[in-house]
């Protein structure tokens, strides 16, 4: 990415997000709106265990809901989200809002599973964080066994003693960790060794290539049987073929979550979907 080769790259402004520093600035001060007025919308999309089809879980993926141009995906907003530090009340507000429709589900008798939770290390480093999380689930009555986290590898990477001890205590709450996009990043084997690991995601990358990708079928075994040896859950992340949720299934990675399935879809649409099944 141009942006982290540095700002001076004049690319990073132009040609690569085809941005001008006023369209920035018109940009930051209507996502400041936008936090305000809570202009965000939560799309969920199902992790299945394709085995017996059951979900076990879903990902609450954020949406930013503009006036004039609609709905806007996350890769138009976070960049710059994450860049002022802005990304922090995207992310609380994104939490309560999952938490609060999980809590009406459970209430309802639905059974959506697991809520997984996106974390920037922007979050991980706020130091209030965690009192604010432990809050909501109190006034929420939101059992942490609902709950993971999810973070990526060059999130932690980033400060990695800080995180392990801030996701040492979000774990101790009762609170799953997952390592989101697992081998794209950069983390050492000691360093997964000493996090408070409950799952890992096998990212879309080496998913895209399979059933054929000779690569792609080496790295996504070798992700499954380190996840065996640390005795880690697993979920394939942007399946979108039989093949490839096959593959997976033959392979030791029985849960799902891709558009084989289904998309993120909004939550009128995931209830329908769970009073169905
Ligand atoms: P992620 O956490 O790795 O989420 C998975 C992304 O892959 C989602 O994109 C999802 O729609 C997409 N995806 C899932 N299955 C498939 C598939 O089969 N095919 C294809 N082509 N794509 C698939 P989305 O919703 O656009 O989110 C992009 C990223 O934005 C997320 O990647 C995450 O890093 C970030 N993000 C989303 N919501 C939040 C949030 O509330 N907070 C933070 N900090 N980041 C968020
Ligand atoms: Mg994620
Ligand atoms: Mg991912
Ligand atoms: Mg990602």
């Amino acid at each position: 990415k141009a942006k982290d080769e540095g700002r001076n790259n004049y690319q990073y402004y132009s040609s690569e997000m085809t941005e001008s520093a006023f369209e920035r600035v018109i940009m930051e001060q209507s996502l400041r709106v936008a936090i305000q007025q809570e202009n965000f919308l939560v799309y969920y999309q199902p992790q299945i265990d394709s085995e017996n089809k059951k979900v076990v879980g879903m990902e609450a993926l954020v949406r930013w809901e503009h006036p004039d141009v609609g709905i806007v995906s996350p890769a138009n907003f976070i960049p710059l989200a994450e860049e002022t530090g802005m990304i922090i009340h995207i992310d609380l507000i994104v939490l309560k809002k999952a938490m609060t429709q999980f809590k009406e589900w459970y209430q309802q008798g639905l059974t959506p599973g697991k809520l997984s939770l996106n974390l920037s290390a922007k979050q991980i480093e706020n130091n209030n964080f965690i009192e604010i999380l432990s809050d909501t689930m109190q006034t929420l009555e939101f059992d942490p066994a609902w709950l993971t986290l999810e973070v990526t590898e060059s999130q932690i990477m980033k400060n990695p003693e800080d995180s392990i001890e801030k996701l040492k205590e979000i774990n101790a709450l009762g609170i799953e960790i997952a390592i989101d996009d697992f081998g794209t990043g950069y983390s050492s084997l000691a360093y997964l060794k000493k996090l408070p690991l409950n799952k890992l995601k096998i990212d879309k990358a080496f998913v895209d290539g399979l059933p054929h990708d000779e690569e792609d079928i080496a790295i996504s075994r070798a992700i499954i049987a380190l996840a065996k040896i640390l005795n880690l859950d697993l979920i394939a992340e942007g399946v979108e073929t039989k093949e490839q949720q096959e593959f997976m299934l033959e392979n030791g990675c029985k849960v799902i979550q891709g558009y084989y399935y289904s998309k993120p879809i909004d939550s009128n649409s995931m209830e329908k979907f769970l009073l169905a099944i």
